[in-house]
């Protein structure tokens, strides 16, 4: 590694959210000169921009932070048992300034292009604002939820009234009293969304495409007692975090439901959905994530749930999914979101049955007519995955564009690397484990690697890492493979890489590795115990 002028580094590092900032650290103690550029004017990725009223974390927020130091792990303490978003900000703000990581990030700065020149072995990133520097690795941390998305609906721009989407929601507080408010969407995002809003607004109307199962989240306030617990056992909660599937303190019980009797699963369902978290989805019955007579018997159990909640049996049948099952597409944890629809001022309208036609000057016309509003807020989500690789001009050797070799879904070394494009390393990107968990944890484990191959490098001498086409199409292979058992492959959703907001993504395609965090990273150390097998180093 040799950066020689200001804007020549070691590193480039796209991103400051929770990989980007922790890739930072690890490559400045490795004595490397790191950049990162940043779009947004503060660290902290997904809970700088997703600042909408309601969101929280739906991992236990003391198994999100970061698990590498001490220090951290001893100042900070979370108020919540799933920390909501200001806090959730204001703890990346204080890892930031414990490490003293903003000296090396450069603000406001988004990346328009990263082009790999081959006879400097050098990649040059260049900004929207003009900004340009070189080095020799560009990582990208630019997270799996990073584009907002818009729907595609005629008369978008022609609304007079106040619209935001939720990803991209003011810095100033907004009120919703005595306001008429439209959502659309029904996902995570949107459940979160409505239940706060809902409690001041003056009236709701939610445009509900497809209901997800919904399960209740149970947060509450860290006692000090529980505090002192957990500060304790922090070690060993981390611990039990590296061998659950999805990096969560929750794993799937080893038990079969289809061998358990009907009286001993219901106690079951009972205690897991009056508990806090995702113990209802990710520490369910095994099977229920493979065999679809289990999921159905454990998503009538949920159906029920809802029936008993909402008081209009219509609505309440409106929100239950009847095209999936429960857990096929990750679970939005909710606080009486439910019981919001039993206020007189809150409605359901389903597009489906009623297809949204235009969005006017005043509000939104449906089918069976129009209707006028003071807000309309957007909760359709993310060009998942792929949206924040495409939106930077990125080419490797010969000129070859990665959007045109995703272009038909993507191609990768262990969700890490690119054939053709070298030294370019990604944290978060398609492929990988993290997607699907507790993402901190997944983050973890591809830093480390990251890390270890880097200091590799840096102790041989080396300035070039590449993948081999023969690793790429094995890996890739791998990730169809390990999808193909999993009942989540049999619905659109993110997962699945399926947006019809966006042209070309109506079909389904493998955009994260399934077989969960511990046995990927089993394969990851594995490839660098054997020398980076499947990578050219020199
Ligand atoms: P999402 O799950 O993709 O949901 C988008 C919603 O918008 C869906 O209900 C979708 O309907 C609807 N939609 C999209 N285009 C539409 C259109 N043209 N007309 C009408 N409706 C439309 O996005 P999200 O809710 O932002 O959540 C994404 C992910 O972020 C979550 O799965 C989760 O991983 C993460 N997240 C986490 C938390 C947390 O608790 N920490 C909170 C929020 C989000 P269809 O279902 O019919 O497509």
């Amino acid at each position: 590694m040799n950066a020689k002028t200001d804007n020549d580094f070691d590193a480039i590092v796209v991103g400051a959210g929770i990989s980007g900032m922790y890739m930072l650290n690890n490559l400045r103690e490795l004595g490397l000169k790191v950049q990162v550029l940043e779009a947004g004017d503060d660290v902290g990725g997904t809970w700088y921009w997703n600042r909408y009223p309601g969101a929280r974390f739906d991992s236990e927020s003391w198994s999100y932070g970061y698990s590498f130091h001490p220090e951290i792990l001893k100042d900070w303490r979370w108020s919540e048992h799933f920390s909501g978003q200001p806090e959730n900000l204001k703890y990346c703000q204080f890892v930031a300034d414990r490490l003293d990581l903003k000296k090396d990030i450069r603000f406001a700065t988004k990346v328009a292009s990263a082009h790999y020149d081959e006879a400097a072995n050098q990649w040059t990133v260049t900004a929207e604002d003009g900004y340009t520097a070189r080095a020799r690795l560009f990582i990208t941390a630019i997270g799996p939820l990073s584009v907002p998305q818009m729907p595609v609906i005629d008369g978008i721009d022609d609304f007079e009234g106040e619209a935001f989407h939720t990803a991209e929601w003011p810095h100033h507080p907004v009120s919703f009293e005595n306001k008429r408010v439209a959502v659309i969407g029904t996902g995570a995002t949107a459940v979160q969304l409505i239940q706060e809003v809902a409690k001041t607004v003056g009236h709701l109307t939610v445009f509900q495409r497809r209901p997800n199962w919904c399960a209740p989240l149970h947060n509450s306030a860290i006692t000090d007692d529980e505090w002192a617990d957990i500060q304790a056992r922090q070690d060993e909660i981390f611990a039990h975090c590296r061998t659950t599937h999805g990096g969560f303190i929750h794993d799937a019980d080893p038990r079969r439901l289809l061998d358990t009797p009907e009286e001993e699963r219901l106690a079951f369902f009972e205690k897991k959905y009056a508990e806090p978290g995702f113990g209802i989805w990710m520490g369910n019955y095994r099977d229920t994530f493979t065999s679809e007579e289990a999921n159905r018997i454990l998503s009538d159990f949920i159906a029920g749930k809802i029936r008993e909640r909402v008081k209009d049996p219509e609505t309440a049948e409106k929100l239950i999914p009847k095209d999936h099952g429960f857990g096929q597409r990750r679970v939005p944890m909710e606080t009486r979101y439910y019981e919001a629809y039993n206020q007189d001022n809150v409605e359901l309208i389903d597009i489906v049955a009623d297809p949204i036609r235009r969005i006017t000057r005043t509000g939104i016309e449906l089918e069976s007519g129009a209707r006028d509003f003071d807000m309309i807020i957007y909760a359709t989500g993310f060009d998942a995955v792929l949206g924040g690789f495409n939106r930077i001009d990125i080419r490797g050797e010969d000129g070859q564009s990665l959007r045109e070799k995703w272009a038909d879904g993507p191609l990768t070394n262990l969700g890490m690397q690119v054939v053709g494009f070298p030294n370019m390393l990604m944290l978060v990107g398609p492929h990988n484990a993290a997607g699907f968990g507790n993402i901190p944890r997944g983050i973890e484990q591809n830093v480390e690697w990251v890390t270890g191959l880097v200091r590799h490098m840096r102790d041989n001498g080396l300035d070039y890492v590449a993948s081999t086409p023969e690793a790429e199409a094995a890996w890739t292979e791998e990730v169809i493979e390990a999808s193909q058992k999993m009942l989540l492959t049999r619905t659109d959703s993110w997962f699945m890489g399926v947006n019809r907001n966006i042209k070309g993504r109506e079909k389904r395609m493998f955009l994260l590795y399934a077989s969960g965090i511990p046995y990927y990273r089993k394969l990851c150390d594995a490839v660098a115990a054997d020398g980076y097998r499947g990578m050219v180093l020199r």
